[in-house]
């Protein structure tokens, strides 16, 4: 019984947040799989379809310049150079700068050379596996994102070295579309781009829009989010992992410190700000940290806010969105604990 009410309801929560029906501007859609996942765009307004035919165009573009598996992209370039310089476009240069700008703001949580480890533990692969300590020892030498050098669109790693910009494509890739959508007049849109929402203007009435935050235990939602203009990204283990021979449940975030999985205390991280790349970057990091380091880090630099799920089931969120956020009693009972400015 409870299950049906939760289903009606969820199915009302994403037509309020998805359709237009209370709005006359046309709804458009664009579906299409990109950076191994599922993307959709749907902007409102009149003879969007041709905008959003050029948002999937360079969408398309953009993974193939970053694909780490795809020999003609720009990252596998770089990454089999030999330790040779190699130019690369704008986009890709942009977004490497503010990767390795990120990881030093976050003392190497973010870090964009962890691929060799990642490669080791199967999550590049269709077989995960378990490496074994001296094997995982090994690959932190070749990890180091300050061992990498850009210079203007130059770059060039120590050979052995790869970047993987996983961790921020997307939200990278979301600004770019963002900005495409605005410079065509475009002021109610939704980029779901693999569960990251941007969230471009407000609903086609002129509401806020209704985001749905995932309970990383299971299915449905721990509560609602309301933004406007806004990108709401999240990281978890739960969204990629297996199962070892342990018997442990082993997530596809590494730990560049210990180069094992990270076991922070934390099932998922949400963070909230104007900017996908930021939220992107953060997420995957503040995941990396755990709640008393990400608390820190949010009132250190500020400029976004978070919502972070304990393993043990408890919601923390900082006092920015702490009106903005509505728990789902019906689902979930989890606590709510409000991080505040001043410790
Ligand atoms: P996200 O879904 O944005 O949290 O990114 C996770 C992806 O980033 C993983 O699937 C890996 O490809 C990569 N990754 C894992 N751990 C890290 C890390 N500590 N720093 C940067 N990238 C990572
Ligand atoms: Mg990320």
């Amino acid at each position: 019984m409870k299950r049906s009410v939760l289903a009606c309801l969820t199915a009302v929560f994403m037509c309020l947040t998805a359709c237009s029906n209370q709005s006359q501007q046309e709804e458009k859609k664009e579906s299409f799989f990109a950076m191994n996942t599922y993307i959709t765009f749907t902007a409102y307004g009149d003879n969007v379809e041709s905008v959003l035919s050029q948002a999937k165009d360079k969408f398309t573009a953009l993974e193939q310049l970053w694909s780490v598996t795809d020999e003609h992209s720009e990252i596998y370039a770089v990454n089999h150079a030999g330790g040779q310089p190699v130019t690369v476009s704008n986009d890709t240069a942009e977004i490497l700068a503010f990767a390795l700008e990120m990881a030093d703001k976050t003392n190497g949580a973010l870090e964009p050379t962890i691929y060799p480890v990642l490669t080791a533990w199967g999550f590049t692969a269709e077989e995960n596996r378990i490496p074994s300590n001296d094997e995982i020892k090994g690959l932190l030498n070749q990890i180091g994102y300050d061992k990498v050098v850009l210079n203007e669109n130059a770059v060039q790693l120590p050979e052995g070295m790869m970047l993987d910009l996983g961790a921020v494509g997307k939200g990278y890739a979301g600004d770019i579309i963002t900005e495409l959508l605005k410079e065509h007049g475009i002021t109610s849109a939704l980029l779901d781009i693999g569960g990251n929402i941007q969230a471009v203007g407000t609903k086609p009435d002129g509401s806020d829009w209704r985001l749905g935050i995932r309970d990383p235990f299971g299915e449905g939602n721990v509560g609602v989010l309301t933004v406007q203009d806004m990108a709401v990204v999240t990281s978890g283990s739960y969204e990629r992992y297996f199962v070892g021979e342990d018997g442990k449940q082993h997530g596809h975030i590494i730990n560049p410190s210990t180069g094992y999985p990270a076991e922070s205390g934390l099932a998922s991280v949400t963070v909230i700000a104007k900017e996908g790349k930021l939220c992107d970057a953060l997420s995957t990091s503040l995941f990396v940290m755990g709640l008393d380091r990400a608390a820190d880090y949010w009132r250190q630099n500020g400029g976004f806010d978070m919502l972070l799920i304990t393993e043990k089931g408890e919601i923390y969120l900082t006092e920015g969105i702490k009106d903005r956020f509505f728990p789902d009693s019906y689902h979930t009972d989890m606590k709510v604990h409000v991080i505040a400015y001043e410790e």
